[in-house]
């Protein structure tokens, strides 16, 4: 680990390296990695491998598919796999095996488990209006998922856990239970009612990325204020979900994606085909 440095800000983030590096030497099978985020190039801290990671994904949205109904609307499936696949196409992941599905629920819902494996709830379409609009929310669920915001939200879990034999926390435990560390490390876990809301470090972090993406992908960005502005007017009460749990005020996130317009304009365009707004989603 090479940044152990003077740098104040960094402090926190090398004391957990050590700590971590310190629980990994007495336990096999911990795996700590150290990397940098694509497009914002913060440095994080990793206690599960990503291709563990992927593996727990996949098989956490087979159970989701199973447990919960996917939709009848083929024009609903049809719009979120295109939109989907459009961003899937810039967000310069091979590796990942890329699904989208859509799931009947009033709730106002979305999520993108490691590996690529996307759903979005009914209950938020109605916000999203058209295509731009599911662009936002797919490509803010997409961007934690290649930020490994789930990953990092893990490894501080494990690191928290020191003083309580805890090296197993994520590692040890049964499959069963690493599945559904994985999946509320996502927000895959509405069922089961135990999201755990990312930081506001981490939401911040997705919609820069996510604002980029639906940019590249042919969507214009300016799409991206407007939808949070809706979704403040929107908001269901107690639904303990990931969209709902989000720090940052909406009017604080909108600011924020509005700073970063002229940046994704850019990319906007210079995407190979532009959609605009794209179709309009039937209510
Ligand atoms: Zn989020």
């Amino acid at each position: 680990m090479s940044h152990v440095s003077a740098d104040p800000v960094r402090r926190p983030i090398v004391v957990a390296c050590l700590a971590i590096a310190c629980l990994a030497s007495s336990a096999i099978f911990l795996f700590v990695g150290c990397q940098s985020v694509p497009m914002t190039e913060r440095k994080q801290l990793l206690v599960m491998s990503e291709e563990r990671e992927n593996e727990m994904g996949l098989s956490a949205y087979q159970d989701v598919l199973k447990s919960e109904p996917v939709t009848k609307n083929e024009k609903y499936q049809e719009i979120v796999r295109r939109v989907g696949q459009r961003i899937a196409a810039v967000a310069n992941r091979p590796d990942f095996k890329w699904e989208f599905n859509v799931i009947e629920s009033e709730t106002q819902n979305a999520f993108c488990l490691p590996g690529g494996k996307v759903a979005v709830y009914t209950g938020i379409l109605p916000v999203c209006q058209d295509e731009a609009g599911l662009a936002v929310v797919m490509s803010h669920e997409v961007a934690h998922a290649i930020a490994r915001h789930g990953g990092e939200r893990m490894t501080y879990q494990t690191a928290q856990n020191l003083g309580k034999s805890a090296v197993g926390m994520v590692m040890q435990k049964q499959e069963e239970q690493k599945k559904q560390i994985v999946m509320t490390a996502y927000g895959a876990a509405s069922q089961y009612g135990v999201i755990l809301p990312y930081s506001r470090k981490h939401e911040l972090e997705a919609d820069h990325i996510g604002v980029m993406l639906m940019a590249k992908a042919g969507y214009d960005p300016s799409a991206a204020p407007g939808f949070w502005e809706r979704f403040s007017g929107s908001k269901q009460g107690e639904a303990p979900m990931e969209f709902l749990s989000t720090h940052p005020s909406d009017a604080h996130r909108a600011s924020a994606l509005r700073e970063l317009l002229p940046e994704a304009m850019q990319h906007y365009e210079s995407s190979q085909q532009k959609y605009g707004m794209g179709e309009a989603i039937p209510q």
